[in-house]
């Protein structure tokens, strides 16, 4: 008999989901990226400004996009832009287009199959942009109803669809590297900063198991600032964020940190100790720019001695475990809604299943009688348990017929409702149709780990040890159903 447990396990939507085993107890460095990571935002209010600034600069420079508004559920993370044709595509794990837009309107099935039956999802040709943050919504938002705009000849000629995508990249980086959007987040945390007072628990934790904590963020310093002090320092003992860390790096410039050599530059807070990373520089201090393998040496680690943890699906995940083969976490808010919504749906689920089965049950019967009748035309053997004479077959597959248009009439809304989980017109972000979504291949391959928020770690604590499942293969045999265990 098994020791009933004296911590109960997180619900669903809050655990750490494991790719590839880790063990958090052997990692001695753990690096974190900000935004939308270590700082979540309200993301309809934060991207809501993000938009207003690009649009601003869009109307600043001529072009008529006064009337647009902001619609943050048009479009979702892990979605694609289609730069060739103006359209916001969802592909599965392989890259086939299972749902799309042209502009913002989605297109109907004939539309989408004659768009894209010839054509896959391939990330490394610029035709495409993926969405690998939630900072990519107000982005494809304006993408989205420029395409509208632009169809509706209110757009001035000139543009095709890809210089349409160019305008709305350069208003969207404007916006981020201007200070005017930065300066209102900062004049007003509370309206785009959610606190989450486990948080801090969390780091304070790994710190005090002994293992050495870095920041490596894309946002410039004073921001960094004002945002980690206004999410950690209430909750920590000593009231300062900078305690937490060994090592602060902002405006990183990811994905190119990974790659490139770009050195430390300076220490931000004190010119004076300027010092070129390489020696032991004391808890707190604060670097700009820099470069991954800095990070490996000023640890005195490999890669693969480094948890990194970031929300950017590419800049922060992808590249760091591709080149530095650092191990990685994916922050995925989004996650805690979508797991909630699998879970509520799970007995429907397993009924859609199980009606699955049975049509296919009726379907490889129908095939055998119909390869029955094909033998008999040619004056051949039956296969074996086919019925006889043919009228009997003919009989028995009018009956499959009707067992089959019932098990359909069954299987239509359940299929419908597992599609739309969530009530997004895209469905759920990591499936596409029955398959996996791109994204979910993406973090697959990519993220050792996933989960919804940072927090979610003090569950797991700093000696968890996460066991990656047995990878699941079409020839698996079905699970057996064995009694529960007393
Ligand atoms: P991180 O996630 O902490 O590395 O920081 C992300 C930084 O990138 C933030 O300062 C954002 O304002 C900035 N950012 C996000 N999207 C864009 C963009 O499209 N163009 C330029 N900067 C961006
Ligand atoms: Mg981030």
């Amino acid at each position: 008999m098994s020791t009933p447990s004296l911590f109960p396990e997180p619900p669903p939507e809050r655990r750490v989901f494991c790719n590839r085993t880790l063990n958090l107890r052997a990692m001695p460095v753990l690096g974190f990226d900000m935004d939308y990571t270590l700082v979540h935002y309200d993301v309809h209010a934060w991207e809501a400004r993000a938009y207003a600034h690009a649009l601003r600069r869009l109307l600043a420079d001529g072009h008529p996009v006064g009337a647009l508004h902001f619609a943050p559920e048009l479009f979702a993370r892990g979605l694609i832009l289609d730069l060739e044709l103006g359209n916001v595509v969802k592909a599965n794990r392989f890259g086939y287009v299972t749902q799309a837009t042209h502009g913002t309107q989605m297109l109907d099935h004939a539309e989408l199959r004659r768009a894209y039956d010839q054509v896959w999802v391939d990330l490394s040709e610029p035709r495409w942009v993926f969405l690998n943050t939630l900072f990519s919504l107000s982005e494809a938002c304006i993408y989205g109803q420029l395409v509208d705009l632009r169809d509706d000849g209110v757009l001035g000629a000139g543009h095709d669809h890809r210089t349409l995508y160019a305008l709305v990249a350069r208003a969207m980086d404007a916006a981020h590297l201007e200070g005017e959007l930065k300066a209102e987040i900062i004049a007003e945390p509370t309206r785009f900063v959610p606190l989450d007072p486990e948080l801090p628990r969390t780091l304070l934790d790994l710190r005090q198991a002994g293992k050495r904590l870095f920041l490596a963020t894309n946002s410039e310093w004073h921001y960094t600032r004002a945002m980690m002090g206004y999410a950690f320092d209430r909750f920590l003992p000593g009231g300062d964020w900078r305690e937490l860390f060994d090592l602060v790096i902002a405006q990183a410039r990811k994905p190119a940190f990974f790659e490139g050599e770009a050195p430390l530059r300076e220490i931000v807070d004190d010119p004076a100790a300027a010092a070129p990373l390489g020696g032991s520089p004391p808890a707190g201090r604060v670097y700009l720019g820099g470069n991954a393998r800095l990070v490996e040496e000023h640890f005195g680690v490999d890669g693969s001695d480094i948890l990194y943890v970031g929300d950017h699906v590419y800049a922060d995940v992808h590249v760091s475990s591709r080149i530095r083969r650092w191990r990685t976490a994916l922050v995925l808010r989004e996650l805690e809604d979508e797991v909630r919504h699998e879970q509520e749906f799970a007995h429907d689920q397993a009924t859609l299943a199980a009606l699955m089965r049975d049509k296919e049950r009726c379907e490889r019967e129908q095939a055998t009688l119909r390869l029955a009748l094909q033998r008999h035309e040619h004056g051949e053997e039956a296969p074996p348990g086919a019925p006889m004479p043919v009228t009997a077959i003919h009989e028995r597959l009018r009956g499959l017929r009707s067992e089959v248009d019932a098990l359909d009439q069954r299987i239509a809304p359940l299929a419908q409702r597992s599609a739309l989980l969530g009530g997004h017109r895209f469905g759920p972000l990591l499936r596409a149709g029955n398959d996996k979504s791109r994204l979910a291949r993406q973090i697959e391959r990519h993220a050792d780990v996933y989960t919804s928020r940072v927090s979610n770690f003090l569950h797991v604590t700093p000696f968890g040890y996460l066991r990656a499942a047995r990878g699941s293969l079409p020839h698996d045999p079905e699970p057996l159903r064995l009694p529960a265990a007393d």
